[in-house]
């Protein structure tokens, strides 16, 4: 065996060369097969096997087989016909090796033989090779006409409608010799002295080791005239060249595939070459179903595809009930069969198992061993089972989920109150509520119209409300909807207020709305949300199903949060289950410890059924079907497929769903397990908005107040604006002051706004004009 390192393969290809003699001069094989690459990238030879039998052929493949499992392989082989043929009937009987990712190319005239069925029997390999004898001539049609009728004890091999290339060869080889010697007889009358009356040519001993070996006196003339020979044999136009090697004859290029029937790809001639002919595949013929037969279905003990009645007087296939035996039953009166109900031996889907015959257990073992026809169960379509057994278009869809216990729920706690609104929302209005009563302090201190003059009999003193514990106090007493004394006078206090009690309003008319539902509710509080909470952690273990796609798919899975979860899992042997009862019985004893990942059918009708205590969470993690599983190259899978079909588009597969997941519901809906969420701060952005808005928009209307104000006073007092501004800045920040104990009330109102100064040159000024 020699392996090429030079030339790599496209990837996922790789090419293997048996051989039984092989040379690397062979270019004729190599042009041919070239040409034949799907891809047509020039042919590369990864290994060079040269193999005695058929067996080390079939060793030498598994090892192929062993280390690289799922990738496509050519297979040249060029060896005699006997042993290609007995080395791809041992290939597709070992039901270890993969079939659809070989493709077989020969370089003998083995596509001559006729092995379709053996083949095919067992799903066939992919095989491109030579055909020699062409049945469409009408040569070869005649010619088989009369084979057929001959007596196979004298002529063995005759009495079918097919001959083998090697019997071919020979009967056009002897047909040659035949058609020289006649025409030698014929030109030559005493050439073997018949009519000269000479002696008898001289005979030739037998034995090679004699000495006295001489040349057949007749032998060059006989070979002169078979060269001469031309004519039509059953392999084709015979003539040869004057070396005496064959000319103009011509090679068919036949391929045969698991989807179609031996089909022709291309010619090739001694002159021209190969090439190729338009192809036309043909669907291979169905073997007929046999109504008379009575087909085996293997099926699984799984609730509710399939469960023995309690009824035990019952017998045959009436001692199941549930979906898959309804779905047999719709499927056998489809295809007009008989069958019966078996339950798998082992009670296991269908895993890679080295130490059962045939290499898988479960009923994928059981259909690649051929111990039952049919598998009609939650038998889930994966790649590695589609390639040594058949699957119909699924009949139902699923993917893994996670079934969970249904956690305790929880009383409503002292401080439920605070529930109906989101801590975020409680927050905000803590803020909101400093912020409203700042906004008030300040808008009322800048805005003239909330000044007012007090007057007592002993001074007089220009006072504001809205002191900083009056404004949070009007803000509080606005919020619980109770009456405050305080009410803004001037426009932007009435804004500030006006914002404040819509932002109220809402908010308490919605809190009231979502107190009693949290009040009353139970609420549930699951640990665990989905599949990412569930890989994060390592409190809660999970686990799948063994034996089954479950495992398979987080073994396989190349995401990382699964194949996380699957180092978790093979790191814990103890979380798998052998069976789904098992794994549910576990998320119902371990105290919400244990989260089982099975499929989301079976998940869904766990969690329909007594005692209620389970509940699936978070989405599915992938999405898969089942489908009806035959043998591989069964007959029934096309009628399968169509029966799948049209239950499928006639609504029979979704009554028997409704029929045993639905109707037989034991849970009743707990609307307790409505969840009631509390108000989060998106829900009622938009008061803040308001809020916020209204709050600007007093701050700017108390400027406008402000410096409307100190423009009136400027004019009246004939001061200039900034000295105003000044005044009433002052004022404003300083607060209220005692004025001239109450001695002229107009002066003292128009005082108000004016520094001490001023109010002493205003004083002063009045008291001169009176
Ligand atoms: N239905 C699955 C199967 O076919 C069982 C599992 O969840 O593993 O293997």
């Amino acid at each position: 065996m020699c392996q090429d390192s030079q030339s790599n393969p496209p990837p996922g290809y790789s090419q293997v060369k048996v051989s039984r003699a092989f040379t690397p001069s062979d270019s004729g094989h190599q042009e041919i097969f070239q040409s034949l690459r799907p891809a047509r990238a020039s042919f590369q030879i990864q290994v060079v096997r040269r193999v005695e039998s058929a067996l080390d052929a079939l060793n030498f493949l598994k090892g192929v087989e062993k280390n690289n499992r799922w990738s496509k392989k050519f297979v040249v082989l060029d060896c005699g016909t006997e042993m290609a043929k007995n080395l791809i009937i041992g290939h597709v009987r070992d039901v270890q090796m993969g079939r659809r990712n070989y493709h077989y190319l020969l370089s003998g005239l083995v596509m001559d033989e006729r092995w379709e069925e053996d083949v095919k029997e067992f799903g066939a390999v992919n095989i491109t090779g030579f055909r020699i004898v062409d049945t469409t001539r009408p040569y070869v049609r005649d010619f088989l006409m009369n084979w057929m009728t001959l007596d196979t004890n004298l002529f063995p091999g005759a009495g079918s409608n097919y001959i083998s290339a090697q019997s071919a060869l020979i009967y056009d080889a002897v047909t040659v010799v035949a058609e020289a010697l006649t025409k030698l007889k014929r030109k030559k009358l005493d050439a073997f002295g018949e009519s000269t009356g000479l002696s008898a040519p001289r005979g030739m001993g037998c034995d090679t080791t004699d000495s006295d070996q001489s040349v057949w006196e007749h032998g060059e003339k006989i070979t002169r005239f078979m060269r001469k020979v031309e004519m039509e044999g059953l392999t084709g136009n015979i003539s040869f060249t004057d070396e005496g090697k064959r000319r103009d004859y011509s090679l068919d290029v036949v391929e045969m595939t698991y989807n179609s029937e031996t089909i022709k790809i291309g010619t090739w001639t001694d002159s021209g070459g190969f090439s190729t002919v338009p192809i036309k595949y043909t669907r291979p013929v169905s073997h007929r179903i046999l109504t008379n037969k009575t087909y085996i279905v293997t099926s699984i003990l799984e609730k509710p595809f399939l469960m023995l009645k309690k009824d035990t007087n019952a017998t045959g296939n009436g001692r199941f009930e549930g979906y898959a035996k309804d779905l047999a039953d719709l499927v056998a009166s489809y295809l007009n069969v008989n069958y019966t109900l078996q339950v798998v031996k082992d009670q296991t889907y269908g895993a890679m198992d080295e130490s059962k015959e045939g290499g898988w257990n479960g009923m994928v073992g059981e259909l690649v061993r051929k111990e039952a026809d049919i598998a009609i169960a939650p038998l889930t379509i994966t790649s590695s089972r589609e390639r040594v057994i058949d699957f119909t278009k699924p009949f139902m869809t699923l993917g893994i989920s996670i079934m969970i216990k249904k956690p305790v729920k929880e009383k409503p706690g002292v401080f439920s109150f605070m529930s109906p609104l989101s801590q975020e929302i409680w927050t905000c209005v803590v803020f909101a509520y400093f912020g409203v009563s700042i906004v008030l302090f300040l808008v009322s201190r800048f805005s003239p119209y909330e000044w007012k003059v007090i007057e007592t009999c002993t001074k007089s003193s220009v006072t504001n409300d809205f002191t900083i514990c009056n404004s949070l106090w009007f803000s509080l007493g606005s919020f619980m909807h109770q009456g405050i004394d305080l009410c803004p006078r001037s426009l932007s206090g009435r804004i500030v207020g006006s914002a404040w009690w819509f932002f109220t309003l809402i908010i308490i008319s919605s809190y009231t709305a979502n107190l009693a539902a949290f009040l009353t509710v139970e609420r549930m509080v699951t640990p665990i949300k989905s599949v990412d909470d569930l890989a994060k952690q390592t409190e809660v273990e999970y686990g799948t199903r063994e034996g089954g796609s479950s495992k398979e798919f987080f073994e396989r899975s190349k995401i990382s949060v699964y194949s996380r979860m699957w180092e978790f899992m093979s790191s814990r042997r103890h979380v798998f289950t052998s069976s789904y009862a098992e794994g549910i019985e576990r998320v119902r004893t371990s105290k919400g410890k244990y989260a089982f990942l099975l499929e989301s059918v079976k998940n869904d009708y766990v969690n329909e059924q007594l005692p209620c205590d389970t509940m699936k969470i978070g989405q599915n993690l992938n999405s898969n079907g089942y489908g009806v599983a035959t043998p591989i190259g069964s007959p029934l899978k096309e009628r399968l497929n169509l029966a799948i079909l049209s239950l499928k588009e006639s609504g029979d597969l979704a009554r028997l769903k409704n029929k045993w997941w639905y109707d037989r519901s034991e849970c009743s809906k707990d609307t307790l397990t409505a969840q009631t969420n509390a108000l989060t701060l998106s829900n009622v952005a938009g008061i803040f908005y308001i809020l916020t808005g209204g709050l600007v928009l007093s701050m700017v209307v108390a400027l406008m107040e402000f410096c409307y104000k100190s423009k009136m006073d400027a004019t009246r007092a004939k001061l200039s604006l900034t000295d105003a501004m000044k005044a009433k800045a002052r004022l404003s920040i300083t607060g209220g002051k005692d004025l001239d104990n109450g001695r002229n009330q107009r002066s003292l109102h128009e005082m108000q706004w004016m520094t001490p100064g001023l109010q002493r040159n205003y004083i002063q000024g009045t008291s001169k004009r009176t």
